[in-house]
């Protein structure tokens, strides 16, 4: 079975663990991985053998994060059954299915495996979805690491968490579906969310500070940055610029003008209970 172009050199499990601790990955870390599996193959036994050369880097004692949401808005997500959303790569959906492996009872779930998964996939739906009291919320009080591999900081989800501590003042509407009472309900809520390309500023923010550790997995290129690292230099920015993240509106970013929308459509709530109370 073939799992990449034939000009590659498909690189051994040993390999890769190799070049995890050649990045600095280390026995017992936390380790939150955002993969894309085609700049990293091809590799002996395809997206389980790096998954399985993440747990061997990491040791019995660390712990393996992935994220694990459907992305299904209009279906009741199922911690047992739901796919994780394509966009999220064939590594993050093999991983939650594997033995062992504990997932988030709600729509913005991770995965993880070690002594610190529970904690971590223990809370319950967090709206918008990467408040503190979330996985990746999780990874940054445990003092975890981000690994970004064939990815770019638009994938690091960490970031949003930066943007809620920073108190960023946009917001798009979103919705979800939950069962209550063993009925799908449909949730709506507000998210800090944009198209993300920006978050690829922090990539200079934290190599100027030498906090980015980069080099290859299989044949991706491989960044690693401590989650509390990604939270301080990006609140460090945003406390002079909030909207940092967002395309500027010469831009042409429908995502981010929606975003940028928000902030200006803000009402103070106290004058609009005034005005309806009389
Ligand atoms: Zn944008």
């Amino acid at each position: 079975m073939s799992f990449g172009p034939p000009d590659r050199k498909e690189l051994a499990q040993s390999e890769l663990v190799d070049q995890l601790r050649a990045l600095g990955v280390r026995r017992g870390d936390v380790l939150l991985a955002h993969t894309s599996f085609r700049a990293v193959r091809p590799v002996s036994g395809g997206p389980l053998g790096l998954i399985r050369a993440l747990r061997d880097a990491l040791g019995p004692e660390g712990t393996l994060v992935m994220p694990s949401w459907s992305g299904s808005d209009g279906r009741p997500f199922d911690p047992g059954s739901s796919p994780a959303s394509p966009d999220l790569g064939v590594v993050a959906d093999t991983f939650w299915q594997l033995s062992g492996v504990r997932r988030s009872a709600h729509a913005f779930a991770f995965a993880a495996v070690g002594p610190r998964a529970a904690e971590i996939t223990a809370d319950p739906l967090p709206l918008p979805p990467h408040i503190p009291e979330s996985p990746v919320g999780r990874v940054h009080d445990l003092d975890g690491r981000v690994l970004l591999v064939g990815v770019g900081h638009d994938a690091n989800t960490t970031l949003h968490l930066a943007e809620l501590l920073a108190g960023v003042p946009y917001r798009v509407r979103r919705s979800c579906t939950v069962l209550r009472d063993g009925r799908a309900v449909r949730l709506d809520y507000e998210e800090n969310d944009h198209c993300c390309a920006r978050f690829a500023l922090a990539d200079d923010w934290l190599r100027d500070e030498g906090l980015q550790s980069e080099g290859r997995v299989g044949h991706a290129r491989t960044r690693l940055v401590g989650a509390r690292d990604v939270v301080r230099v990006a609140l460090e920015r945003l406390a002079d610029a909030p909207l940092l993240f967002l395309h500027p509106p010469t831009a042409g970013c429908a995502e981010c003008d929606e975003a940028r929308r928000s902030v200006d459509a803000v009402v103070d709530p106290e004058a609009d209970t005034e005005s309806t109370g009389r």
